[in-house]
């Protein structure tokens, strides 16, 4: 079957989170879909409502070796709670050797290539590494999470990973995501307690205060509102050919 992922995306609009997981999983094998997740809120809620429904995706992190602590304490209460196994994926180590000792521990603060570059060493290549061999990965975006993420389709192409990416939540707001976790009993990062809206690599991230951009603390030495550590960017890089299951 080919599906057309445009004319699919539009139809979803209408659709629930769940019943965008639903759609995904009729459609697809679940030995090919895979969830990314740094377990933060809106990936806890993504996760727990994927676990309800009974669907059982390939579920992976990464570990940049600068998350806070906080993150793998809810790491371990994901494990314990669900019965999961969460794959992990991380920097290469000759990689991160040559990164370490040719800037410093903090090279990253020096410049924006400084930053892209460790970015792309702890994170874009290992998640490269984990959508190897996958058809679908399901993310946990929000559209209201930053300009550069207004326009999130549910479905996509994406050319750099050559696989569709399917974003359930891209209607949720902050609230939405809070009202479900607390309803339903969900583990959550308690850095989120302590005013960090989002949770990435401990340097790299810092508390705001309520009222600001949800976002300001990532990168917080940057300006500009479209910091991102190019995961979620489409470079227009073809990595691997496209599936043949649906098209654009
Ligand atoms: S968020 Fe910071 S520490 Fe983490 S990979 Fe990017 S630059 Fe490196």
């Amino acid at each position: 079957m080919t599906l057309d992922i445009i004319e699919e995306s539009k139809r979803l609009e209408d659709s629930g989170a769940g019943e965008i997981l639903d759609w995904t999983f009729e459609h697809f094998d679940a030995s090919k879909v895979k969830m990314s997740t740094s377990f933060g809120a809106d990936g806890m809620a993504l996760l727990h409502m994927m676990h309800s429904r009974g669907h059982r995706p390939k579920i992976f992190t990464i570990d940049t070796g600068r998350l806070f602590q906080e993150t793998y304490n809810v790491w371990q209460k994901v494990i314990d709670q669900y019965g999961v196994k969460i794959e992990v994926y991380g920097p290469d180590p000759a990689d991160l050797h040559e990164l370490v000792e040719s800037g410093g521990p903090n090279m990253f603060y020096q410049s924006v290539e400084n930053r892209r570059k460790c970015c792309e060493i702890r994170k874009v290549r290992p998640l490269n590494k984990a959508l190897q061999d996958t058809d679908v990965w399901i993310t946990a975006l929000r559209r209201d999470q930053a300009p550069s993420r207004a326009t999130t389709p549910i479905l996509s192409h994406s050319s750099q990973y050559d696989l569709l990416k399917v974003c359930p939540l891209v209607n949720w707001s902050e609230v939405n995501a809070w009202e479900y976790i607390r309803n339903n009993g969900i583990p959550y990062n308690e850095l989120h307690d302590k005013g960090y809206p989002t949770i990435g690599c401990s340097p790299c991230c810092r508390p705001v205060p309520p009222a600001s951009d949800r976002r300001a603390g990532r990168w917080w030495w940057e300006s500009g509102d479209d910091k991102e550590c190019g995961i979620h960017i489409e470079d227009g890089k073809i990595v691997r050919k496209k599936k043949a299951n649906f098209v654009i």
